[in-house]
């Protein structure tokens, strides 16, 4: 089944897929304040984890309202819509597809019916026992009405389903029975008509903060969209804890064993620089990255310059411990690329070009060295050494602040398959021929985690070493498709326009979208 990767291209090359992010969500808990703005708002600080689709809900007590569309945040909502989005509690997400295309029916949050009135579902990360909790869905609510009969195809429409819950259970009630059923990664941020509901997986792969606002809570991916909303960083949401927030204040609870195993990508590459995941800020982690790979890997020459924006901090930290100078080779269009339009063949041609720029004056005679954070299917660096080269540059050294990437992600991050990726197949001189440099070094295993200041038994390396911290079902049970029916319109329908749907009653009959399009 196509997704919608042709549709909405944020990727360096254009047309060509390239690895897809975790999600990101945003909850918020704050009588007397607009909190659909505030959602907006770290939304739009979350907006790297995710350009699908963005969605908010919001509830004022009585009813729960949401509005979600394909694209970017600032596409997405405007005033007039974010005004419109009243009340007191809210939760937003900003979706990369894992399980599911990326089409309209497939944006969060996600909606349900409980016996006491709606569930509004945010969710970053992927399952690993999605075919198993299908199961339990037809065995448990045979007519369901909700995501899954509407065509939703992801993982979180099957946790939704669950958490609407039988006759006479809370929200909360049933939380706490469905939460230790799920495997894989999750961060949820949920709500119903009263309450905002945040939990984390027992792993505690994807990153969930909690913040304290002067009239309320407020749940992100990332500190930095506290920062952005002016809320103050409590503490990270514990592995394996649900917390629950309403009038009464927040109360905390745990439905699983924390075993901590914090995906180790998330400082190498995903998570913002400006962002800190358990204690460790994250450009520090990347230019200490930088340094260790400059100590393991050394070479003469006469620039440092980085692959902008994500290679930034390690070219800082390779230029401070080789004592080369730092320098802006590249110029990078940060707007390019994130466009619904299709780029003609001529302007595709001119590939990295659309995205990155070489400085000729500044490369011109120069040995250099490249640093970026990965290396995934290797187009990027494949790109970059072609056009520095045609720019003048005399040698070209690529230095790369993480491991050879050889296994896929199952647990939020869409990397390509293992045929797919470059090192998997090939070794590290092979992958430097492959991409025409003059030398290539990884930074180690070792040298990364150490950069990182967390525990090695406490994070998750699985991408680098193939070591799954969580279990994996059998293959046929995996896969972004897992869900999609044959003859599911493709992935690349946008769908209705964005909606606005008023569930005024809860008892009423749960519709988003249009009911006519809908075979
Ligand atoms: P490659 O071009 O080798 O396939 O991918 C490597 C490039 O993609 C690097 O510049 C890296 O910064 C970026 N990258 C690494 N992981 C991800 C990801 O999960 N999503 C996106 N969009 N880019 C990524
Ligand atoms: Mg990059």
């Amino acid at each position: 089944m196509a997704s919608g990767d042709g549709l909405l291209n944020h990727d360096l090359l254009p047309g060509e897929k390239g690895p897809q992010d975790a999600c990101g969500v945003f909850g918020v808990w704050a009588p007397g304040e607009e909190v659909a703005k505030l959602s907006y708002f770290g939304l739009y600080a979350l907006q790297h984890r995710g350009q699908e689709s963005a969605g908010i809900a919001t509830s004022d007590g009585n009813k729960i309202l949401i509005y979600k569309d394909m694209g970017l945040v600032s596409q997405v909502f405007n005033e007039t819509a974010l005004n419109t989005l009243t009340g007191h509690i809210a939760v937003g997400h900003t979706r990369y597809s894992t399980t599911g295309s990326s089409s309209w029916q497939n944006a969060q949050p996600t909606l349900g019916r409980t016996s006491t009135g709606t569930v509004a579902l945010g969710h970053n990360g992927n399952l690993t026992n999605t075919a198993e909790l299908l199961d339990l869905v037809h065995e448990r609510y045979p007519e369901t009405d909700g995501e899954l009969r509407r065509g939703n195809t992801t993982d979180t429409a099957v946790v939704t389903a669950l958490l609407t819950g039988d006759t006479n259970h809370t929200l909360e009630q049933t939380a706490l029975e469905v939460l230790p059923r799920l495997r894989g990664a999750y961060c949820l941020v949920f709500m119903d008509e009263h309450t905002l509901y945040a939990a984390r997986d027992p792993q505690g792969v994807r990153p969930l903060v909690l913040g304290r606002l002067d009239r309320g809570w407020v749940v992100a991916s990332e500190t930095a969209a506290l920062d952005i909303v002016g809320a103050a960083f409590v503490r990270e949401v514990e592995p394996g804890e649900l917390i629950t927030i309403d009038e009464d204040g927040l109360r905390t609870q745990r439905f699983a064993e924390s075993k901590p195993a914090g995906c180790v990508f998330e400082y190498v590459y995903l998570a913002r620089p400006d962002t800190t995941i358990a204690g460790r800020g994250v450009h520090e982690a990347r230019v200490e990255m930088g340094r260790r790979l400059a100590a393991e890997h050394p070479v003469e020459a006469d620039l440092v310059i980085p692959t902008p924006e994500s290679g930034t901090p390690a070219a800082i930290g390779y230029a401070q411990a080789s004592g080369i100078p730092f320098g802006q080779g590249l110029v990078k269009n940060s707007y390019v690329g994130r466009t619904f339009i299709q780029p003609s063949q001529t302007i595709r041609q001119r590939g990295i070009k659309l995205k990155l720029n070489p400085l000729k004056e500044v490369i011109k005679g120069k040995r250099l060295i490249v640093v970026d954070d990965s290396i995934v299917r290797g187009n990027t660096q494949r790109a970059l050494v072609s056009m520095l080269r045609e720019a003048g540059a005399a040698e070209v050294h690529v230095r790369i602040s993480s491991p050879p990437i050889t296994w896929p992600c199952f647990y939020g991050i869409d990397f390509a398959t293992k045929a797919e990726l470059v090192a998997s197949g090939l070794g590290v001189d092979e992958v430097r021929q492959s991409i025409g440099a003059d030398s290539l070094g990884y930074l180690s295993e070792d040298g990364m985690i150490e950069a990182t200041e967390q525990p090695r038994e406490r994070l998750c390396t699985a991408c680098f070493t193939g070591k799954y911290p969580i279990p994996l079902p059998e293959s046929q049970h995996l896969g972004k498709n897992l869900l999609e029916r044959p003859g599911d319109s493709n992935g690349c329908d946008p769908g209705p326009d964005s909606e606005l749907e008023g569930l005024l009653d809860a008892n009423a009959p749960l519709v988003i979208g249009d009911p006519g399009r809908q075979e």
